[in-house]
C-alpha cells in the first residue's frame, strides 16, 4: 500500500497545453525563499543588466546568468557568452536550481545556462522563440518566482491563435518536444501578488542546454 511519503518529490502532475508543460506550487515557499537567497548571491557576483535588443532598444527585463554561458544582449546581437560583460566568468548554478532541472527533465543533458530575467511591475517579453541554442532535443525549463505574470502561448510559426495562464511563485514549466520552438511570451506582471520578493516583481529562471 502506498502512503503519501512513498510519493517522490516530483509529486505534483503537469497540466499539459500546447506541449507546455505546467506544474503548478512546484516549489514549497521555504523553498522559494532559499532560491531566491541563492539568486542574490549570483547578482551579487554577477550584477542585473539592461539588454538592449540589436536596434538599440532598451529591453523592459534585467537580465543576469549563472552557468557555463550567460545571455548577453547588445548592439552587436544576442548571444550567449562565457563572460559577464564585466568580464567576469559566470558564477555556478546553485543546486537548488539543479535539482527542478533533474526532477522535470530527468534523462536530459544537464544545463549549461541559468538565465534570471527580473520583471518589474511594467516588464514584459513579446512573443519569441528559443532558439539560440544547437540541441532543440533538450526542454526547456522555466522557474517563476515573485508577482504572477501572465504567459502567452503561442505556435510553431508566427501568429495564429493563442492561449493564456498565469505563472505564479513557484510554478515550474517545461517546454519540450514540439513545444520546445513554440511562440510564447509575457504579457504582463501583476503588481502585489506575491510576498516574495521585498520590492515586489517577478523573476523568471529558465534553464537551458545550449551547445
Ligand atoms: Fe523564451
Amino acid at each position: 500500500m502506498m502512503d503519501s511519503s512513498d510519493l517522490p518529490k516530483n509529486r505534483h502532475l503537469a497540466v499539459t497545453i500546447r506541449g507546455f508543460e505546467h506544474y503548478s506550487g512546484w516549489l514549497t515557499a521555504g523553498e522559494q525563499y532559499a532560491m531566491v537567497a541563492d539568486l542574490r548571491k549570483i547578482v551579487a557576483q554577477a550584477p542585473l543588466m539592461s539588454p538592449v535588443t540589436a536596434s538599440g532598444k532598451p529591453m523592459s527585463v534585467r537580465m543576469t546568468s549563472a552557468g557555463s554561458l550567460g545571455w548577453v544582449s547588445d548592439r552587436s546581437g544576442y548571444r550567449y557568452s562565457p563572460r559577464h560583460p564585466s568580464g567576469m566568468g559566470w558564477p555556478a548554478i546553485p543546486r537548488s536550481i539543479l535539482a527542478v532541472w533533474e526532477a522535470v527533465a530527468p534523462g536530459a543533458r544537464a544545463p549549461e545556462s541559468c538565465l534570471v530575467n527580473f520583471y518589474g511591475p511594467e516588464a514584459k517579453m513579446g512573443m519569441h522563440q528559443d532558439r539560440d541554442e544547437t540541441d532543440f532535443t533538450q526542454p526547456v525549463v522555466s522557474i517563476s518566482l515573485g508577482d504572477d505574470g501572465r504567459f502567452r502561448i503561442g505556435n510553431a510559426t508566427r501568429g495564429g491563435a493563442t492561449e493564456t495562464l498565469w505563472l505564479r511563485s513557484g510554478d515550474v514549466m517545461v517546454m519540450g518536444g514540439a513545444a520546445r520552438l513554440y511562440y510564447h511570451g509575457v504579457d504582463r506582471i501583476a503588481p502585489d501578488t506575491s510576498l516574495l520578493l521585498p520590492k515586489g516583481g517577478r523573476i523568471n529562471i529558465t534553464l537551458r542546454v545550449v551547445t
